[in-house]
């Protein structure tokens, strides 16, 4: 992720090396480059203003001008304003609350949910050393169930299976009091998706929020759909109380608009990078190791 904005970047902020001294003409120059590296990165307009805007106030700050390297205080500038935007410190999960702790997915088909259930799950055995069980609602598709089954099997985790005749509250609440029973400490909840969001879907999405009343709620999104991950995630945020966001297929994303967008347009934390298709492709989302990344 982000290659080509790295490159783009790094080559304007590397003009500015090459000055003697720092002047609103040549910080103007660079910030163009930098705008135009950021919208082809696919960041949304909005986001890409405030950030060249803080950029710009920053860098013609007295103390900057003054400094003895300036263009490296700049690229601390740009750094640590990437940083802010994509939040300041990594969101970790909070399941700080009377077990079962319940995720609840939630996102469009093809988003990555069932993967991601699966890949969290793991992460959450293995690392925390939790007793984690899943759950598949989507009764629209037996064949999504039969895939949260097998990959509950692979990563070891118990999987509650429901029926495609039964509804999908039905299924959740059993859910929970079988998670209950049984003293586990997370329950993830993958819910139905659809291919557009519609009025159905967030009520019956809504619905499985108020029976299952999830700690984290969080929203999966395809990193690769651009600034169309920004605008579903503001319906979903609009719809559900979401605590947060996993963006998926980074691994196959070069431009990361959205890693840089979300949280500024909805205020959500990103909490999980999704970086490849098996099931250890889950990593807690660092602002600042991204942004380190991004300027090389
Ligand atoms: P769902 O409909 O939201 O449950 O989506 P799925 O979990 O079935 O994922 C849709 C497709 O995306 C599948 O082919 C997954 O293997 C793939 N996928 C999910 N997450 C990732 C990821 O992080 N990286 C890559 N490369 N593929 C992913």
């Amino acid at each position: 992720m982000f290659e080509t904005l790295s490159n783009r970047l790094q080559g304007a902020l590397r003009t500015l090396r090459g000055e003697a001294r720092l002047t609103e003409k040549n910080i103007g120059e660079a910030l163009r480059e930098v705008r135009i590296a950021l919208l082809e990165a696919d960041v949304a307009l909005s986001t890409t203003k405030t950030l060249i805007e803080t950029i710009r106030t920053r860098a013609l700050g007295q103390e900057v001008m003054a400094t003895l390297n300036p263009s490296q205080a700049v690229v601390k500038i740009v750094h640590d304003t990437l940083v802010e935007t994509m939040g300041a410190a990594c969101d970790r999960l909070n399941l700080a609350t009377r077990p079962p702790a319940v995720v609840l997915l939630a996102g469009l088909q093809g988003s990555g949910k069932t993967t991601s259930a699966g890949k969290l799950a793991r992460l959450l055995r293995e690392r925390e050393r939790k007793k984690v069980a899943l759950v598949s609602v989507d009764v629209y598709r037996p064949a999504a169930m039969d895939q949260l089954e097998r990959l509950a099997d692979e990563v070891g985790v118990v999987f509650y299976k429901g029926s495609p005749t039964e509804s999908p509250e039905v299924i959740a609440r059993r859910a929970v009091d079988l998670a209950r029973r049984e003293a586990m400490d997370v329950l993830i909840v993958d819910t139905a998706g659809r291919l557009h969001i519609d009025e159905t879907m967030m009520n019956e999405v809504r619905a499985l929020h108020a029976v299952t009343a999830p700690i984290e709620t969080l929203f999966v999104v395809d990193s690769m759909t651009g600034q169309d991950a920004v605008h579903t995630a503001k319906a979903f945020d609009e719809a559900l109380p979401l605590t947060g966001v996993i963006l998926t297929k980074t691994d196959g994303d070069a431009r990361g608009g959205a890693a840089l967008s979300l949280r500024a347009v909805i205020g959500k934390p990103i909490k999980f990078l999704g970086t490849g298709e098996k099931t250890d492709g889950l990593e807690p989302f660092h602002p600042e190791r991204l942004a380190s990344r991004i300027l090389g």
